[in-house]
């Protein structure tokens, strides 16, 4: 439809030309004309100001509009009433009708329109008619009804066909040009029945044999239907017209004295609108992709109005109309069913709770289509005769009545359960298809995935297997190597025995020593050979294909968790076989070089001592070919998986794989990639976690070589590293273990930014504590500790960041300094050397407090060192011992009872 005014109830737009859609219907009771008064509808005001403001959507109230049609003078009239003038006097652009009631003295009363003689029928539609016709396309119930006395021109407003003059057309045809013009002809329908209620019976206009018609009202909806009427649908405007004037044709009219024309007759056009329209859920889903279909389904909604255009019997009075006999019980009836009109407005009009609908046959079929929840236009004609001033004011006063009924208009939306099940029925097909369709490539999917899987896992366990042959054969050529050459040095060493030039009888048990520890690494050997053995086994049943079908993919899945799950297993235990083959291959390569050493070495007497060093930091010792095969176990077994295998359950494993993880962070290559992998973490964790001293031993080995990174120092700071080493510090019996712990913090003492923290969480503490075990090993990286961190230290004071007394001095370290100064080993005393140049840097009095301690005097290198700092600062000649005067002064009181 072109206008833009009210579509379903709301006000959209701009008001189109009419005034009358435009009318406010805020005022609730608008003041009715009380007889005698001068201006009736005093409060002209109250529509004007609230012009414009109709709002009722939904459950929103309106009000009955009522416009007033006046019909210009006929023929007679002309001559009849030639010498007088209208009984009413107009003024549309204020709504105002005048009604006269004599030569001076009128009545006004306002309506929502005032029609004069010249309205044309396109504006009278579109005024009164118009806006019903699309809150019914709307889905709401709508009336159209004409009221007045006969010959005033209700037929002519409502009923005309304008065939002859198209601009001649009356409301129903109009009607029906908008409604057909507003459908889509896919969806949507329209229907149409035409009756006549005469005396109290409805008749079928499209039917005459049809004339008892009963009245069904749904008790639920308080819908009415009339089950037994004829139902039309309607297709274009041509069949409504032919519908109309096969109906206009079966009218009856009767002659009355009024109009020969005129019906007595009510008429009734009822058109059912039926529009299907997305449901809201539907609508917002159908915006997203198909998926939200299958969640949120089409609803299919039917909007159902109906339209009902009522061209009521004439309003005059019985004894005006001169009926007699047949013709005054048939007036009693017309008017039965029009003063029960009149009751149930004036009820509606003053919100009385009862509205005696059930008193006619008209007021029940207008039950769900006047007043209620239906929009309803009310168009009262008039004639301008004076001499029917008493109908005129009547009929005016019934349409002022009518002005006071409200509204509450209500949206008839149903869903179209049929087209519902039709559409979910079609959905479903199409989901079981698609169902099938996805099930299908799922299977495939799943058997592709599997074959795959299979292919994989048999790849994986072949280069498993060739990589541990290939490292079974190195080995065993190493193993034969140096068996090889042990025999030859034995030969030698026997040779030399016999020309006496043999080490006695300390050879001779050394030999035996040695026999001991090849007839046991003989047996390692076999064990390790057994277990290749025993793996390659194992190899060929994973290998083996699997019997029975793919097509049950449960079965499937478990197989492939158990195979990932023994596959899992299979590495564990290469891991383990590959590292005691490491192990081995050390071991051998050991043994070598202790007996190149002439056997004198006591260091390393035993198997086990053997086995202790692997996971050293001294694995820089190791030849080319041990470092080869633990880059190469790295790489076929997976740094990841190593770092795994050192939280595993089994402390076999655990061993093992920090092992390796040391030999890996030996190198410096691999560092950054063990950190990155998170292996100082675990490495961390182990000395949290376990008490085996062997694994804290060579995490604590790795550690200290990943300490070695300044990167890596910062970083095992703040995972707590250092409690961790003072903890392992303090517990450890093991030499080997104190010398990786007092590594690891002498490697941490050489950063200038952790100098606090180090000496806050104890680190000093626990370097100098790990001292207790006398080991020179330990001892040497306690003092490169400590050189480490005076070295920070002296820096820190020239720059001017630290001041006051050395945090080694306040630890205690000064004693063992001092006590070790003259350490023989020298990389120990070269350390101390190093950090008493530090201290003595960093202040004066520390310099010249040892130098004056005899212990030092025969150090020349610490002399001159001391010295040469002495002579930069301020100087006033020097003691006996050669130290600056004045200058022990200072320490005296610092280190009052010290040395
Ligand atoms: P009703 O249906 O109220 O009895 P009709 O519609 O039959 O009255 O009108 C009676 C006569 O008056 C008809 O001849 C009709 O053509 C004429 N008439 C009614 N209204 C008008 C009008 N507004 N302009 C011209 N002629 C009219
Ligand atoms: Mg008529």
């Amino acid at each position: 439809m072109a206008s833009g005014a009210y579509r379903n109830g709301v006000h959209k737009g701009a008001p189109a030309a009419s005034n009358f859609k435009s009318s406010s219907f805020k005022s609730k009771h608008p003041p009715v004309a009380a007889p005698g008064s001068g201006l009736r509808r005093s409060s002209s005001t109250s529509l004007g100001a609230a012009s414009g403001s109709l709002k009722d959507d939904g459950g929103v109230p309106g009000r009955v509009r009522v416009a007033v049609r006046l019909r210009p003078r006929n023929a007679e009239e002309l001559v009849a009433d030639a010498d007088f003038a209208d009984c009413v006097e107009l003024q549309p652009e204020l709504k105002r009708l005048k009604l006269r009631k004599n030569n001076w003295d009128s009545d006004t009363y306002e309506f929502d329109e005032v029609l004069t003689e010249f309205a044309s029928q396109k504006r009278v539609y579109e005024v009164v008619a118009k806006p019903v016709v699309e809150s019914v396309l709307d889905g709401y119930n709508g009336t159209v009804m004409a009221y007045g006395q006969t010959g005033t021109g209700k037929t002519f407003t409502l009923g005309r066909l304008g065939e002859e003059d198209t601009s001649a057309r009356g409301i129903m045809v109009r009607s029906m040009e908008d409604i057909l013009a507003d459908l889509s002809p896919e969806t949507d329908s329209v229907s149409v029945s035409y009756l006549q209620l005469y005396m109290e019976t409805i008749q079928d206009l499209l039917d005459p044999a049809n004339d008892n018609i009963p009245i069904v009202e749904d008790p639920r909806t308080g819908d009415v239907s009339l089950p037994g009427a004829t139902v039309v649908e309607v297709r274009d405007q041509q069949s409504f017209m032919e519908l109309l004037r096969i109906g206009e044709t079966h009218r009856i009219a009767a002659n009355t004295k009024l109009n020969t024309e005129s019906s007595r007759s009510h008429a009734l056009l009822m058109v059912n609108v039926k529009r299907s329209v997305m449901g809201r859920e539907a609508a917002l889903s159908s915006e997203d992709d198909n998926s939200s279909h299958l969640v949120k389904p089409f609803k299919p909604l039917v909007r159902k109005g109906k339209l009902v255009v009522v061209d009521l019997a004439g309003s005059e009075r019985i004894q005006k109309s001169g009926s007699e006999g047949h013709t005054l019980e048939e007036a009693k009836s017309i008017n039965l069913s029009l003063s029960a009109l009149g009751k149930c407005i004036n009820a509606l009009a003053e919100n009385s709770a009862h509205v005696p609908v059930r008193d006619s046959k008209l007021t029940r079929l207008l039950r769900d289509s006047f007043g209620g929840t239906a929009r309803t236009s009310l168009i009262v004609t008039i004639g301008p005769s004076p001499r029917h001033r008493g109908e005129t004011a009547s009929t005016i006063l019934f349409g002022q009545r009518a002005m006071k009924v409200e509204n509450m208009l209500k949206i008839k939306e149903e869903f179209d359960y049929k087209s519902l099940s039709r559409r979910l029925d079609i959905q479903l097909d199409k989901l079981i298809a698609e169902n099938e369709r996805q099930q299908k490539a799922f299977e495939e999917e799943v058997e592709r995935i599997t074959l795959e899987a299979q292919k994989r896992v048999s790849e994986v366990e072949r280069n498993y297997a060739d990589a541990l042959e290939k490292e079974r054969l190195k080995c065993q050529m190493e193993y034969m190597e140096s068996v090889k050459q042990l025999e030859e040095k034995l030969v030698t060493n026997q040779k030399k025995w016999c020309n006496g030039e043999g080490p006695g009888v300390s050879g001779a048990e050394e030999l035996a020593e040695v026999k001991k520890l090849l007839q046991n690494e003989i047996h390692l050997r076999k064990a390790a050979e057994e277990e290749v053995d025993y793996l390659k086994n194992r190899l060929g049943q994973f290998t083996q294909p699997e019997a029975g079908g793919n097509s049950e993919i449960l079965k499937l899945r478990k197989s492939l968790e158990d195979e990932a799950h023994k596959k899992k297993k299979l590495e564990e235990e290469i891991t383990i076989l590959q590292s005691q083959l490491l192990q081995l291959t050390f071991e051998a390569d050991r043994m070598r070089r202790c007996l190149e050493r002439g056997g004198s070495g006591n260091a390393f007497t035993g198997l086990d001592s053997l086995m202790s060093q692997v996971g050293h930091l001294h694995l820089k010792d190791a030849g080319n070919g041990q470092r080869a095969s633990i880059a190469t176990l790295s790489e076929q077994v997976g740094l990841q998986k190593v770092l795994s295998l050192l939280e595993s359950e089994d402390a076999n494993v655990r061993i093992h794989a920090v092992k390796v993880v040391a030999n890996l962070a030996a190198e410096e290559a691999n560092q950054e990639k063990i950190v990155e992998a998170g292996g100082l973490s675990s490495l961390l964790m182990l000395l949290r976690r376990f008490e085996d001293e062997t694994v804290r031993r060579v995490a604590a080995g790795a550690i200290a070589n990943l300490a070695m990174n300044e990167a890596n120092q910062e970083l095992i700071m703040v995972e707590g590293g250092i409690s961790l080493l003072s903890m392992t510090a303090a517990e450890a019996e093991d030499p080997q273990t104190l010398r990786m712990v007092a590594g690891a913090i002498a490697n941490l003492c050489g950063n200038d930014k952790l100098q606090m923290k180090l000496r806050s969480e104890g680190g000093i503490k626990a370097l100098l504590g790990t001292v207790r075990c006398g080991h020179p090993d330990v001892l040497s990286q306690v003092a490169r500790g400590i050189a480490n961190f005076a070295k920070c230290e002296s820096r820190a004071s020239s720059q001017g960041t630290k001041t006051g007394r050395s945090f080694l001095i306040e630890d205690g370290a000064l004693q063992w300094i001092v006590q070790n100064a003259n350490n023989e080993a020298s990389p120990i005393r070269r350390h101390i050397e190093l950090a008493l140049c530090h201290l003595a840097q960093h202040g004066k009095w520390t310099s010249t407090f040892l130098l004056r301690k005899p212990k030092f005097s025969g150090n020349m290198f610490l002399k001159t060192t001391l010295n040469l700092l002495i002579c930069r600062s301020e100087c006033k000649g020097h003691d006996q011992w050669g130290c600056p005067l004045g200058a022990s002064a200072y320490l005296t009181g610092l280190f009052s009872g010290g040395y």
